[in-house]
């Protein structure tokens, strides 16, 4: 049996990954989403097995020690992390899997999966991203530079991808990452 294709969408902090993700997995069911470990705490509404596998630092740092992660990232101050028998089992399986995470871990996963689909989610200009970090209220003048320079060089990472899609509007965007996806699935080699 064919294995799997493993898609990993990533880009730079507020660009949308979560949202295009969520939309993704609603269009296409078929579609197995990674669920990642953190340690960072639960947000209001967010599901242990659902959201993410929530485990402590050390229950995380366990889990990187007994090699049960494919990638792994500190980001913000906590750890995230990709576990590896069931993105490993699903691809077997002939089932496609899309993992959504941010740049440092994706450059890994490459390092591994050299036969990954590897899709950069852009926002339509860097100040389309500023307005959009601002827009959650949240962030200090300080953090938001920082924010800014840490995505400029993030985006400067691109040329490591196989896609750029372009977050202009959610229903746009699905669109051309099932495009791709079927593109994908269409190629001679496979
Ligand atoms: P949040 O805390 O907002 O849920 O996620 C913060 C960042 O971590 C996002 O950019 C998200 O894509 C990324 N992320 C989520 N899961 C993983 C993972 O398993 N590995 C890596 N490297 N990044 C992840």
């Amino acid at each position: 049996m064919a294995k799997g294709l493993l898609i990993v969408l990533s880009g730079p902090s507020g660009v949308g990954k979560g949202t295009v993700c969520n939309e993704l997995r609603t269009r296409m069911p078929d579609l197995v989403y990674s669920v990642s470990a953190t340690s960072r705490q639960p947000r209001l509404g967010e599901e242990h097995g659902v959201n993410y596998f929530f485990k402590s630092r050390e229950q995380f740092l366990e889990m990187i020690e007994n090699d049960q992660l494919l990638e792994y990232a500190e980001y913000v101050g906590n750890y995230y992390g990709t576990p590896r028998d069931f993105v490993e089992q699903t691809l077997e399986e002939g089932k496609d899997i899309i993992l959504e995470i941010e740049v440092q871990g994706a450059l890994k996963v490459k390092e591994k999966f050299k036969e990954g689909i590897f899709v950069f989610l852009l926002p339509p200009s860097l100040d389309e991203l500023k307005g959009r970090i601002q827009g959650r209220g949240t962030e200090s003048q300080a953090t938001i530079d920082n924010r800014m320079s840490v995505a400029a060089q993030e985006i400067g990472l691109i040329e490591n991808y196989d896609y750029a899609v372009v977050n202009d509007e959610i229903d746009l965007a699905c669109k051309r990452i099932e495009s791709i996806i079927i593109a994908e699935h269409c190629k001679v080699r496979k």
